[in-house]
């Protein structure tokens, strides 16, 4: 993993448990990286037991210049994971994907035909919509704290709208998404939007943060009766895309699961 050295500090376990799966063939580790040195850090990487490396803050767009990326990645605009294939490097991105199946595995329902509230403009947002508008939502509404990084996403049909009309915008079997970094650690006491105090019948909220899991927001709509997906299957299943691109093992994602969640108490 490269990237800002204080970002992801669980993933070690959390791939370590896959590998295990697989006769413990591969080693993960973490190298602080900034983007001025990515090309040489990736280039120090190669040789031939190197399978690949997964991006985080801040080189998921500066990867572009140093890789063939997929046509996923390009649509959001981001890579997080990178294959050698023994000539060149190849860039994904398996965030959007790995949400969808965390949606699927822990909630075993469908996206399409709701309305989705999406919280945030930012890198991870980008995956998110790229994975919600090929499920066909009924519509789309963004809010962000700045409002014109939301309006510079909107697809035709959507829209922003301002953080005092969310308990208006919230409606019977929406799905809300929390895609920014507000109620991570150590600012786990923030939210951020207020939920009202009694929410519409069969709201979903997910939220990305997984440090803590759940977050106080998420405690919050699962006490007005939401059903709630954290943002730790998001990271196992990322995770799980990424090592069956790199390795073709797919891992179980349970055992990665329990070991993201012991690294985390
Ligand atoms: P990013 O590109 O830096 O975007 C940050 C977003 O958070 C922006 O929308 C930003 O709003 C908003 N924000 C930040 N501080 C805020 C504040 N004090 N008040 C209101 N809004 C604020 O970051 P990112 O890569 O999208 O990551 C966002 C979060 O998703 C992080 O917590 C990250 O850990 C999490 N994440 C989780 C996974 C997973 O696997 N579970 C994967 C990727 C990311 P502005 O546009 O106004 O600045």
């Amino acid at each position: 993993l490269l990237g800002s050295p204080v970002a992801h500090a669980r993933s070690p376990q959390l791939h370590q448990a896959a590998y295990a799966q697989g006769g413990q063939r591969w080693h993960f580790e973490r190298r602080g990286v900034v983007p001025e040195r990515l090309e040489a850090a990736l280039a120090e990487l190669v040789g031939p037991n190197l399978l690949g490396v997964n991006l985080t803050l801040p080189l998921k767009e500066v990867a572009f210049s140093h890789c063939s990326p997929s046509a996923e990645a390009s649509s959001i605009g981001a890579i997080n994971c990178l294959r050698w294939n023994g000539q060149h490097w190849e860039g994904h991105n398996s965030d959007g994907q790995g949400w969808l199946d965390s949606f699927h595995e822990e909630l075993g329902t469908t996206i399409g035909g709701r309305k989705v509230l999406v919280l945030g403009a930012g890198g991870a947002c980008r995956a998110i919509l790229h994975k919600v508008r090929q499920q066909q939502p009924a519509s789309l509404v963004l809010f962000n704290r700045t409002p014109e990084r939301a309006r510079a996403l909107l697809q035709e049909g959507e829209r922003v709208a301002d953080w005092s009309e969310f308990g208006d915008e919230l409606a019977p079997h929406c799905l809300v998404i929390q895609t920014t970094s507000v109620g991570m650690w150590p600012h786990q006491d923030q939210v951020a939007v207020e939920w009202p105090d009694s929410l519409p019948s069969g709201v979903i909220a997910s939220d990305l943060v997984y440090n803590p899991s759940p977050t106080l927001w998420l405690q919050q709509a699962s006490e007005r009766g939401a059903r709630t997906l954290d943002g730790c299957g998001m990271l196992v299943h990322q995770a799980v895309r990424a090592i069956e691109w790199w390795t073709g093992l797919k891992p179980k994602s349970a055992p990665m699961r329990a070991a993201l969640l012991a690294s985390l108490r």
